[in-house]
């Protein structure tokens, strides 16, 4: 495996490589839901290349990026057993200048949501991406499902800008508790742990409402609300794969979300139905 630091490390690392370029962006603190997101793109290219960077530009003040966990060594071994060919990781004056052009995420579907409670957190999301995209130039990229508004956002980036790229949506992997794998989880402490498992139930509550043929929006989302009401809950919504509110569920076109603070740990999770 190349470990590449600069922008010319990760050009002469590419040169080595041939045929087709699968990448996977990621900020590090690598778990399994990663992990298969390296094994699919292992499987279907020539070439894995993986990124750890984690990207001020989308934290806002007061977020955690100063905390945020960083995991060098392990991350290394973790890429380098899973086959990829190059790890880049790069430092912010590698990825950032001075008084730079910006992507700006769309008014409506960059600021409902995550959007909403984090403004600005996509236009800095959208903004590495297309960097690492350039510099990169991969294929496939492959992105969990778990960051749902996140992947929508960049799919449609890739459409509004022609960019020549296929996104690959991955499932979300999981605890077998439920818990949804996150970086953000070695925040919680074990009651925390416990309080975070309300996320998965509202949603296996809200999926078990859709198999019993309850599509009413309304009435699913309150249930969720019971569920989760101990938490301090940001958001519960109901929407179709463009982010637009329904009213009914619709079956292959439906994603439930919520995000709820567990302590002082920020935690988002989502069922595609
Ligand atoms: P992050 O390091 O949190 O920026 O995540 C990097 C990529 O891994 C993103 O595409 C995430 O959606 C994806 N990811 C994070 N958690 C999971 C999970 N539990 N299962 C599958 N993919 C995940």
């Amino acid at each position: 495996m190349i470990i590449a630091r600069s922008h010319q490390e990760l050009r002469e690392a590419l040169h080595t490589q041939s045929g087709s370029v699968g990448f996977v962006p990621t900020m590090g603190a690598l778990h399994i839901g990663h992990r298969s997101l390296i094994e699919a793109a292992r499987k279907e290219n020539d070439s894995v290349v993986v990124s750890i960077f984690v990207n001020p530009t989308q934290f806002l003040p007061g977020e955690d990026l100063s905390k945020y966990p960083r995991k060098e060594e392990a991350d290394f071994k973790i890429c380098e057993l899973s086959g990829v060919d190059v790890l880049f990781y790069p430092d912010v004056q590698t990825m950032y200048g001075d008084d730079e052009v910006r992507i700006c995420a769309p008014d409506v579907r960059g600021y409902i949501l995550e959007g909403a409670s984090r403004p600005g957190h996509f236009d800095g999301v959208l903004t590495v991406v297309m960097k690492l995209f350039n510099m990169v130039r991969p294929q496939r990229v492959y992105f969990g499902k778990k960051d749902a508004q996140q992947l929508a956002l960049i799919t449609q980036m890739v459409e509004n800008f022609f960019m020549n790229i296929v996104i690959v949506p991955m499932e979300t992997v999981r605890e077998k508790d439920g818990l949804a794998l996150s970086s953000r989880n070695v925040y919680l402490n074990p009651s925390e742990r416990q309080e975070a498992l309300k996320l998965s139930s509202a949603l296996k509550r809200g999926t078990e409402m859709v198999m019993q043929g309850n599509l009413s929006t309304v009435e699913i989302t309150d249930a969720m609300h019971k569920i989760l009401a101990p938490l301090e809950v940001e958001y519960v919504a109901i929407v179709n794969r463009r982010f637009e509110s329904i009213s009914k569920v619709k079956i292959g076109d439906t994603i439930v979300l919520v995000a709820a603070q567990v302590g002082t740990t920020r935690l988002i999770d989502n069922v595609w139905m």
